[in-house]
């Protein structure tokens, strides 16, 4: 059992931007995906992994802020997907100089999708960890009371609180899972942390009450919902007579550090008020709402908070008690960006919001790929598409509006197809067809040429060749995209399209050049029209990459970075890094669009 002194620990989790404006791009890159898988999470980062990734976030922050050259923003999050992919989720392998090899390399450029290329898992390590994690850092101000008001500080790190005050002690160990046997037997779905009666409870995230009262297992139990719809948390068995602060009710928004109930042992019976707890302590426990699971369901993804709690020590909420009610409050006011949504640029008034999904493989058989779906899934989200009034489009019709010339149907939405599958043809084009609908196929010449080579056409392996692209320009269903010729390559000393160490800036234009435009032509060649779109293969791009294409010509770029697009009519450079979410076997275009429209 681990025992945690009430003695003050600063570990350095955030940092005060003096002032600075805060800039909004750390939100939107934590702005999380779909981590709707269908095992149940497991959620195992060592606590010091968690405090040397989020370390490196808040400084990589201050640096930027600072305006230090060669600085740039590091997302913990990603941070920990790409280690978890290092080490196959095996934290027990973390070394710090890894850590610092990542951060360099993501300074220099590359992005950690390509970085984690290798393996398809990490977009599900990173879908887990930014809900998980999502709304434990980000931006936030604390403020000191004066004599003219409230004096805000800016500051950039942990937000997130720890449940138990400052200056109180608690005791507590690694209990989640660990049987319980009150009423029939069942896991321990949460944290314990051991603690007088009384001592005062605090909010760990900003949200909002949705569940209040007497609960057979919890006792008096207090249940919040983090603002983004993804975290629920539980707080139980409560202090009997007195067991919530008195602004609690449901509906009420409470704010990370308030102070919202306090110790107690109630619980394990049906009859309200009564103490059936062996030992007086908090309970507490996070749960992922977003496999629409309902709040409490025993079944659905609780995560185990145990290494959270030791991260979330560094942060504790100080109290005083007012003497003539006896209720505790925090002492230091507190704010932040009430949603990500909220906190995102503004869409300029005109704008057209244009989700932008990403599809690879469809076949009958998944064999556990998350970059597979079955043509069913497909179907399933093409009917969706339908029943909601969204109007498929391609990249010619994108770029006719961002020239000015061309309206977007009300509700846009393009589907596009990466790698060039032969299975794209035999699946998705008779789909795509069947139900209206056109998608963009973004091709790799080296993989059509392959194909063509070996001569067999086989939806489970080959891609489309260059007589395939011929027939597909002639059907019109799908719309001929550019992946690269010969750089859809994870690995070795040019993962994608990134700039080779021994290669100077001209030599890498040079090669781009001549890699990408010799898949133009030869598209052109067989289909009468040179594609508008790159799409980054991996998702790897830089400024100087992005230069170079438009320079090609390109009039529009992709990246597998999630999120939705904003367009404005007329602006030509609207098309470029366009944002796209993965559509994988554990979510749905359904999911997909609740999350990001
Ligand atoms: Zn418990
Ligand atoms: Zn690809």
């Amino acid at each position: 059992m681990r025992i945690v002194s009430s003695r003050a620990l600063r570990r350095g989790l955030a940092v005060c931007a003096a002032g600075a404006v805060l800039v909004s791009v750390w939100l939107v890159t934590r702005t999380a995906s779909a981590p709707t898988r269908a095992a149940a999470p497991s959620f195992d980062i060592p606590a010091r992994v968690l405090e040397k990734a989020l370390r490196a976030d808040v400084e990589a922050h201050a640096a930027v802020l600072a305006g230090t050259e060669g600085a740039a923003a590091l997302d913990w999050i990603d941070l920990l997907a790409c280690l978890a992919v290092r080490y196959r989720g095996d934290f027990g392998r973390f070394r710090n100089a890894d850590l610092r090899t990542l951060c360099d390399k993501l300074r220099a450029g590359e992005s950690p999708e390509s970085l984690a290329a290798d393996s398809p898992r990490f977009f599900g390590y990173r879908d887990l960890y930014a809900a998980v994690l999502g709304g434990l850092a980000g931006p936030f101000r604390v403020g000191t009371e004066t004599e003219d008001g409230t004096a805000w500080d800016d500051m950039y790190g942990l937000k997130a609180y720890s449940p138990i005050a400052a200056g109180f002690a608690y005791h507590d160990s690694d209990d989640f899972g660990s049987a319980r046997s009150y009423g029939r037997e069942r896991q321990h779905l949460g944290h314990d942390m051991m603690s007088p009666t009384g001592t005062p409870v605090v909010c760990v995230e900003t949200g909002v009450v949705t569940e209040i009262g007497w609960n057979q297992y919890g006792g008096w139990r207090l249940g919040i919902r983090s603002l983004d719809g993804r975290r629920y948390y539980y707080y139980a068995h409560m202090r009997r007579g007195r067991p919530y602060h008195a602004d609690m009710e449901k509906g009420r928004l409470v704010r990370a550090g308030d102070v919202i109930g306090y110790v107690g042992r109630t619980g394990y019976s049906t009859q309200e008020d009564v103490d059936n707890v062996g030992e007086d302590h908090l309970h507490w426990g996070l749960q992922l709402l977003d496999a629409g699971a309902a709040p409490e369901n025993p079944e659905a993804n609780w995560v185990d908070v145990y290494e959270i709690t030791k991260l979330l020590y560094a942060h504790r909420s100080t109290v005083f008690q007012d003497p003539s009610t006896r209720e505790f409050q925090r002492t230091q006011p507190f704010e932040e960006p009430l949603s990500a949504a909220a906190a995102a640029p503004p869409a300029p008034e005109n704008a057209v919001k244009l989700p932008v999904i990403m599809y690879h493989s469809i076949l009958r058989s998944t064999r556990g790929s998350a970059y597979i779906i079955t043509p069913a899934q497909l179907e399933s989200d093409l009917a969706y598409l339908q029943a909601q009034g969204f109007t498929s489009v391609t990249v010619s019709e994108l770029t006719a509006f961002a020239r000015g010339e061309a309206a977007l149907p009300e509700k846009p939405v393009m589907l596009t197809f990466d790698d060039g599958h032969y299975n794209n043809v035999f699946y998705a084009e008779p789909l795509l067809a069947a139900y209206g609908m056109r998608g963009v196929l973004a091709v790799v010449g080296s993989f059509s040429d392959r194909s063509v080579r070996e001569g067999a056409q086989n939806p489970n392996f080959s891609y489309v060749t260059w007589d395939d692209m011929t027939a597909l320009a002639a059907r019109g269903v799908f719309e001929l995209e550019n992946h690269s010729y010969r750089m859809h390559v994870p690995s070795g000393p040019r993962p994608g399209c990134a700039q080779r160490r021994d290669e100077s800036d001209a030599e890498y234009e040079q090669a781009i050049r001549a890699d990408l435009g010799e898949l133009q032509e030869r598209v052109f060649e067989v289909t009468g029209r040179r594609p508008e779109a790159f799409v980054y293969p991996f998702g790897l791009f830089t400024a100087r990459l992005e230069n170079i294409l438009q320079d090609m010509g390109f009039a529009c770029t992709m990246t597998c970075t999630y999120g939705v697009n904003f367009l404005t009519p007329g602006d030509p450079n609207a098309l470029f890094g366009l944002k796209r979410v993965l559509r994988d076997g554990g979510t749905s275009v359904q999911n997909i669009l609740e999350k990001y429209m």
